[in-house]
């Protein structure tokens, strides 16, 4: 849009000052001349006065000087002759002043009045001018003149209002209140034309020739012209200041104007900015569906200008031919006014004759008097968002497929309520949640949780059924803290561990089984020794008791020393047995010495058949063990009849065995070192794995079992060279007493 140019900025106050200027000048100029024409008018006032002065005085002289001549001309007594009394009333017309004539002869009567004249002074008995008189409110003097013969006097009474009336010319008396003053200073007579301003300057002048004492006063009056040549300047000066005040409010207004225009155009500009901006495309019609405008979003969709689709109608050419039902049905419905907030979709067509799918909205466009005058629609091309929702959708399907497809049971539930957000098929079919489960429902693991992450087993008392969870904290898709939870069923790997532990159980014991077989000839040679001693006390027995006086007292220690061997031969059975009974393991606190006591009291026979020299080194201070006494017997049982064998091929004086018992922080350290041939790189690899034996009698398990037994008790056993020939086994335990350092 394109507004009117304004007027550069330095321009616009140009008219003020001029106005501004105009109006000093002007008022300058007035006041100059008011003060020239107040001059003007004061001496124009004094003129006149002057000149009325002299009217009024050369009046007065006139009618003195006429009734001198009238005297002149009165011969004798002859007052009544007619040239007389023609000249006396030509001199009452010319001079109406004089209103009184009379004749007197030295007495106090006239004696003749002349007729035409109202008022008549008495004679007083002087001649000239008389004293003023107001008679009845007029101004009057008298003029007496005497005739030549002295026998009449003339007395003449002069009306001064009147001779005022008839000296002030009528222009003069336009200007001028003209009045008279007697003299004691009061108003005796005057002229007044107009109503008198009295605010008006006065101007007073005395008269100097008789009638003696009366002064003249004009005071000028406030003409219309006057006047307005008075308000004139303000006039000019309140127009000037109306001008100057409408220039600024003008500019002022033009200002608000500008800024306005610039704000509309600012304004304007961004709406058209925001409109073409949008990707939106937005559609104003009529009533009738007649198109009045398009923005750049519509028609970039629809691949047509603006003004192609200006004027038109429905159908519209971005109608596809297939859709211009669904197109019609949703255009009618518009223009009918049923309009679904959700909008409608439909599929348009490009110029180009591509389809593209849109959602189309549309609402009443009302103009700014609130008419409604056509519909307004919003296009969105929801193409892409289909196509979006399509791959969301895919992958959603994606992802639900794979995770129905794990075995492992998936869930989410919320941190705080423990609600189930998602649960995978898996989980669904282990743990048979309703279908409630969506608004409410607690994992059934929820009690396993303690702090993250958790990874436990746990068994599920209703499926019988153990699972491996592994719990993890998380945010969930709307930010809330969430549990992940993954539930796999170890319940094979369970039984198959059970399994392996009895295996390993029965292993061990037929292991200590062979062992004890291993051994049968020295073990027979051990209970042989006590039995022999019973057999032999028993004969000794019997000879004391065959004799006559058998000493009770040699019977008694013989019986006593049968039981002892006895009783020892019942140990070695109770140790034989309880090597090889089949238990379960059980802990007890136990001393590492005692055990070793009871394996080489078990080989003793062994050591001394193979001449074996056996060492140990012991420290001190070891504390008691908290371990299953008979399986660590079994360990270093093995390991030492290991050691033995090894040195079977060893000269018999370098047949020596070391055992050293020590302290490794919190663990114990056994070392069994042999001069045994030492162990291959190969056999290094194997020696631990079951069944490796090199043995035509051996079962391969002894170390097997041996380090499962000692990992079982959180220890380790490795070997390595011992310096200077064979090998050493080395294996440490814990001293913990802790129970729960082991299961039990
Ligand atoms: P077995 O004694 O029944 O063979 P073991 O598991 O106890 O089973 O031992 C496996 C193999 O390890 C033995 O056959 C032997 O070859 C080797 N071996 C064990 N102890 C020693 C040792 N102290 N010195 C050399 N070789 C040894």
């Amino acid at each position: 849009m394109r507004f009117p140019h304004t007027p550069a900025r330095w321009l616009q106050p140009l008219p003020g000052l001029i106005a501004a200027l105009f109006a000093l000048l002007f008022a300058g100029f007035l006041l100059v001349t008011r003060g020239e024409t107040e001059q003007l008018r004061t001496a124009q006032l004094e003129q006149d006065m002057l000149w009325q002065k002299q009217a009024i005085e050369q009046q007065a002289e006139a009618n003195r000087e006429a009734l001198l001549a009238l005297a002149a001309t009165l011969p004798g007594q002859d007052y009544t002759a007619p040239p007389f009394q023609a000249r006396v009333l030509t001199l009452i017309q010319t001079n109406p002043e004089i209103v009184g004539l009379a004749i007197h002869n030295g007495g106090d009567r006239a004696r003749w009045t002349a007729p035409q004249a109202r008022h008549t002074q008495p004679f007083d008995g002087n001649t000239g001018w008389g004293s003023l008189k107001i008679v009845e409110g007029q101004p009057l003097v008298t003029y007496t003149t005497v005739t030549p013969d002295h026998g009449n006097y003339i007395v003449a009474t002069i009306a001064l209002d009147v001779m005022l009336q008839h000296q002030v010319p009528w222009w003069l008396g336009q200007r001028y209140q003209i009045s008279l003053l007697g003299p004691n200073g009061k108003t005796i007579a005057a002229k007044n034309q107009r109503q008198f301003d009295p605010a008006d300057q006065a101007y007073t002048i005395r008269l100097d020739r008789p009638p003696l004492g009366l002064t003249l006063v004009a005071r000028a009056y406030n003409t219309p012209r006057a006047l307005l040549a008075d308000l004139l300047p303000w006039l000019l000066f309140i127009l000037a200041g109306a001008m100057l005040a409408s220039t600024w409010a003008l500019r002022r207004h033009i200002r608000k104007r500008e800024v306005t225009e610039a704000q509309l155009r600012s304004e304007t500009a961004l709406r058209l900015a925001m409109e073409n901006s949008l990707v939106t495309g937005l559609r104003a019609t009529d009533l009738d569906g007649r198109i009045l405008h398009v923005n750049r979003g519509y028609c970039d969709m629809t691949g047509y200008s603006a003004e192609e689709l200006g004027g038109l109608v429905p159908p519209f050419p971005y109608w596809p031919p297939e859709e211009i039902e669904r197109c019609q049905a949703a255009s009618d419905a518009i223009l009918a006014g049923r309009l679904d907030p959700n909008g409608f979709s439909v599929r348009f067509m490009k110029k180009s004759g591509e389809r593209f799918d849109v959602r189309l909205y549309a609402s009443k466009l009302i103009d700014g008097d609130g008419k409604h005058i056509g519909w307004m629609n919003a296009m969105y091309d929801i193409t892409e968002l289909r196509r979006e929702r399509k791959a969301l959708q895919a992958s959603h399907e994606r992802f639900v497929t794979v995770l129905n497809g794990l075995d492992a049971a998936v869930a989410v539930s919320d941190t705080e309520s423990g609600e189930l957000l998602m649960s995978n098929l898996q989980f669904d079919r282990a743990f048979g949640l309703p279908d409630w489960r969506g608004r409410c429902c607690i994992v059934p693991f929820v009690k396993r949780r303690t702090e993250p992450p958790v990874d436990a087993e746990w068994y599920d008392i209703f499926s019988k059924r153990w699972y491996q969870i592994k719990s993890r904290q998380s945010v969930w898709v709307d930010g809330s803290a969430v549990w992940l939870e993954i539930a796999t069923d170890i319940t094979a790997l369970k039984t198959a561990a059970e399994r392996e532990r009895r295996q390993n159980e029965t292993l061990q014991q037929t292991a200590r089984l062979i062992s004890m077989g291993e051994m049968a000839s020295s073990l027979a040679h051990e209970l042989n020794q006590p039995l022999g001693a019973i057999a032999s006390y028993a004969s000794g027995c019997r000879n004391i008791l065959g004799s006559p006086d058998p000493n009770l007292k040699q019977l008694a220690q013989a019986l006593d020393k049968m039981a002892e061997q006895a009783k020892r031969a019942g140990q070695i059975i109770r140790g034989i047995r309880e090597f090889v009974q089949r238990r379960a393991p059980s802990r007890k606190r136990c001393e590492i010495g005692t055990l070793l006591d009871t394996v080489l009291g078990l080989l003793g026979h062994e050591i001394v058949r193979r001449d074996a020299d056996v060492s140990l080194q012991q420290s001190t201070d070891l504390p008691s063990l908290y371990a299953d006494p008979v399986m660590l017997e079994q360990v270093i049982f093995n390991l030492i009849k290991n050691a033995l064998e090894a040195m079977d091929a060893t000269p018999p004086a370098r047949r020596a065995l070391a055992i050293s018992l020590e302290r490794d922080g919190e663990y114990l350290r056994v070392t069994i070192a042999d001069r045994g041939p030492g162990l291959s790189p190969e056999q290094l690899e194997q020696l631990f794995k079951p069944f490796f034996t090199t043995k035509d009698t051996g079962m391969g398990m002894g170390l097997n079992i041996c380090r499962s037994i000692i990992e079982h008790h959180q220890g380790r056993m490795w070997v390595e060279a011992n310096p200077g020939g064979g090998s050493r086994f080395i294996f440490t335990v814990p001293f913990s007493e802790e129970p729960n350092a082991i299961e039990p």
